[in-house]
């Protein structure tokens, strides 16, 4: 029996949050991580590292970058306001993101950033993929410029890090299976390392062990019919233990159990994600071009908002399509616009030199009834409207069912190029309750389970049918400190 004031489940961002706040708070801190060293890091390992947070000007960046002032001076950074966070949280999950929770995400989240900042992890202007060059100026859109240097691999590295200089214990190769209770409050975990169990007794438990998506039955079962066809975009570590351990015990489940964070992906992509290609096998322009699936037909309105708005349900409006794929087609305007992962080598593209050559290339798709789509789209894109990549341009389709919002251009300009996607799951919605004051899990009845705490994807209630780009990884941070914190002082009696 191995023993600390505090147990932190997992290895990820939420866990390492964890752990450093329990740390930090005056705690002895273990880890367990079920993968080895070198696989652990969980879906934040495998992150881009784009993070939203509420700021009000670039005063507020400033404390968590090293800006230069000849950035400063050629970027428009905008805002992302309080106000502006909350919107786009209670928009996006048609108003069912839990208030409580959804109020701490979004004022602890500059705060959260600077106390990263203060573990070692560096943020850098997100040039690449967020901002485009308008008068002179990088004016960036969709309400998140900054991301982690290294992306969500240089967070871990970092978190990593600090967490080794703290001198907290990480037991590789270890996963946990059950949580010691006795009916009163949870004092450890039973783990299995190296075909063996070994328990662990401690204060208190902070489970941060990720959610469902890797896990093809519980997918199937909770998402739907179809899902567990769905490619996994992270770490296959991620099947859905905490959640089953929590609900043992008699943890409330909370939160959009039916529902999941799923992107368009390379239709040929291995079944997990391959950490030497990250988030690249990812293709998030499609609002430049169009969705077409095997009926040679549009099924979603490409340009309903950025993609940032969009990406995490047209996934699994991909999934719905017969054989679960749908060609990304673009023509020459389109191209200067795609972002970095459509320049990788390893995915699934053909080009052509027209419309009839790109149609034969359609693996899967029925020609004529793509070309018979291609010319009722371009009949109905409104030119009147001029093109703007920046802004939300207007410039729609008249009459198309469905239509394209904004950024609607007709498919004209030869070399015409298309890649084919499928659906990759990225994780999955649905968690135990936790109380927004202490990260403490609660029972059925709204009573919190003493010595047990949630942090990262295992919570539930905050994302319902879709989710705003950049939230993942700040509410890991937010809400593992919280748990992390909190659970330090039941565990040594400050509480
Ligand atoms: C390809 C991709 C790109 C993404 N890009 C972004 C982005 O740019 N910005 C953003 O905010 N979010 C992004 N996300 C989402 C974000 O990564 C996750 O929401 C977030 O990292 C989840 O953190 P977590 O700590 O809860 O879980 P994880 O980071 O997944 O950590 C869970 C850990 O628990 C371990 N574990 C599981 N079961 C057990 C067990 N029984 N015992 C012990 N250990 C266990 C796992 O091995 C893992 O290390 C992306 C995700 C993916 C997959």
């Amino acid at each position: 029996m191995q023993s600390s004031d505090v147990l932190v489940v997992g290895k990820g961002n939420a866990a390492l949050c964890a752990a450093l706040a329990a740390r930090e708070a005056g705690a002895s801190v273990t880890m367990l991580e079920a993968a080895s060293q070198e696989e652990a890091g969980g879906n934040s390992a495998f992150a881009g590292g784009v993070m939203r947070f509420a700021f009000d000007s670039v005063e507020d960046l400033k404390r968590i970058t090293d800006l230069t002032a000849e950035e400063i001076a050629t970027s428009d950074f905008g805002s992302n306001t309080k106000d502006e966070f909350f919107d786009d949280l209670f928009r996006l999950t048609s108003y069912r993101t839990d208030p409580e929770l959804c109020e701490f995400l979004v004022t602890r989240s500059l705060d959260a950033m600077i106390w990263l900042r203060s573990k070692g992890v560096r943020f850098v202007p997100n040039y690449g993929r967020q901002a485009a060059m308008v008068g002179g100026r990088r004016k960036f859109f969709g309400g998140l410029p900054i991301e982690v240097s290294g992306g969500g691999a240089g967070l871990v590295r970092s978190l990593d890090q600090a967490a080794g200089n703290a001198g907290i214990a990480i037991s590789y190769d270890t996963r946990a299976v059950a949580l010691i209770y006795d009916g009163e409050r949870v004092s450890g975990v039973r783990a299995r390392r190296n075909g063996r169990f070994v328990e662990f007794a401690v204060r208190a438990v902070v489970l941060a062990c990720g959610g469902f998506e890797a896990n093809p039955k519980w997918r199937a079962c909770y998402l739907g019919p179809g899902w567990e066809l769905a490619k996994v975009r992270g770490t296959r570590f991620n099947v859905g233990d905490g959640l089953r351990m929590a609900l043992d015990i008699g943890a409330a489940p909370y939160g959009n159990w039916s529902g999941c964070h799923a992107t368009g992906w390379d239709r040929y992509a291995p079944e997990f994600g391959d950490k030497s290609i990250g988030d690249q096998f990812q293709k998030h322009s499609y609002i430049f071009g169009l969705l077409i699936n095997a009926h040679g037909k549009r099924f979603v309105d490409e340009g309903l908002d950025f993609h940032s708005f969009t990406y995490a349900k047209y996934g699994g409006e991909v999934l719905k399509q017969p054989g679960q794929f749908a060609w990304q087609v673009f023509d020459a305007k389109a191209k200067p616009l795609l972002r970095p992962e459509y320049r990788m080598k390893q995915m699934t593209k053909v080009t052509a030199g027209t419309l009839e050559d790109l149609a034969t290339r359609l693996d899967g798709v029925d020609p004529q009834a793509f070309l018979a789509t291609v010319r009722a789209f371009n009949d109905a894109v409104m030119t009147e409207a001029p093109f703007d990549h920046t802004i939300k341009d207007g410039r729609g389709t008249r009459g198309l069912d469905p239509p394209k919002t904004n950024w609607a251009q007709r498919l004209d300009a030869p070399p015409f190029e298309a890649y084919a996607t499928t659906c990759g799951i990225t994780f999955t919605f649905g968690g135990v309750r936790i109380n927004s004051a202490s990260g403490q899990v609660l029972d059925l009845i709204g009573q919190p389970i003493p010595g047990l705490y949630a942090a990262g994807e295992m919570i539930g209630g905050l994302f319902y049918f879709n989710y705003p780009s950049g939230t993942g990884l700040v509410s890991g941070a937010v809400f593992g400190r919280l748990a992390g914190t909190n659970a330090a002082a039941a565990a040594t009696g400050r509480q």
